[in-house]
């Protein structure tokens, strides 16, 4: 028989769908996403699969999480495909709604990422993650996910909703997802399909540059060293414009220091018409 999956736009739906699940003490595995799904998408839906009852996953392109200037306009949408995808993957839900559905009025209450977005993507895209927690706090309260799936491509969010829902008890449990790759080791993402087909050939160099950074940095201890070898091979090999390319400790997003368990190697360079973003985590010996 063949895998059946709803698709709810309307809140109220939802939540009537979940109280149903929990009443029949169902776990569920939650996927938030912006559509225009991939294996990465989709490595978090088998995951999902695999430790729950049902898995949930909603597509929302969040208004509250781009700046202006930025591409919320432009950003891939594909409705159809997506559920195709969806469906094929076993997700039980889509929840869909629309902008007026997740923000009928402007919000008055605010809320604010701590120190861990003073860092990457939250130096050069202010806001962006009062708009992130914003969402995934509104998500988590219509879908009562009994653990929620992140993927590691996108790390200081992932590291930010760590500590949001530590901070605030939030009874989901974070599970983090390791990056799928292109064969190529480009990062998947729903933004590579804005790339010009020249800045796709170049933009491998951006997880080859990080592989180098990871060398050198097992070799030789020293963080400076690797940010300078990770940059010149991306400056040499690619049209692209770093904005930043960074060795911090993890999750905190602070200086690393020889104490660090975790340290992340992160990336974003933007292309003409798209920004992309990479990391590798490395575990190290305190
Ligand atoms: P997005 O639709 O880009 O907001 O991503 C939705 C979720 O999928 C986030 O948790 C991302 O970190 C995750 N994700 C996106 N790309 C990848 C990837 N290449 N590998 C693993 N997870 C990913």
């Amino acid at each position: 028989m063949k895998h059946k999956m709803k698709v709810i736009n309307s809140i109220q739906q939802m939540k009537k769908m979940i109280h149903r699940y929990k009443k029949q003490g169902e776990t569920i595995g939650f996927v938030p996403t912006m559509g225009y799904l991939h294996e990465g998408h989709l490595a978090l839906v088998k995951q999902a699969k695999e430790e729950n009852d049902f898995v949930v996953m909603s597509i929302f392109v969040n208004p509250a999480q781009f700046g202006p200037g930025e591409d919320y306009e432009t950003y891939p949408r594909n409705e159809q495909r997506d559920f195709a995808l969806a469906t094929e993957a076993g997700v039980n839900l889509v929840f869909m709604p629309d902008v007026v559905e997740m923000y009928p009025r402007e919000s008055t209450i605010h809320i604010s990422p701590g120190n861990q977005a003073n860092a990457l993507c939250g130096m050069s895209r202010p806001g962006h993650f009062d708009g992130v927690l914003k969402v995934i706090l509104k998500l988590f309260n219509m879908i009562e996910p009994t653990r929620s799936y992140f993927g590691m491509k996108d790390a200081q969010q992932l590291a930010i909703i760590e500590t949001f829902v530590e901070d605030f008890n939030f009874n989901t449990e974070i599970r983090r997802v390791p990056t799928v790759r292109e064969a190529d080791g480009l990062a998947k993402s729903s933004r590579n399909v804005r790339l010009s087909a020249e800045e796709r050939n170049e933009a491998p160099i951006i997880y080859q540059a990080l592989t180098l950074g990871k060398q050198v940095f097992l070799e030789t201890q020293d963080g400076e060293e690797a940010e300078k070898q990770m940059r010149q091979l991306i400056e040499e090999n690619s049209s692209g414009k770093i904005d930043y390319m960074t060795v911090l400790d993890y999750p905190s997003l602070k200086k690393w220091t020889r104490s660090s368990s975790e340290i992340i190697l992160a990336c974003a360079v933007q292309f003409e018409k798209t920004r992309l973003i990479d990391n590798i985590i490395l575990k190290i010996k305190g």
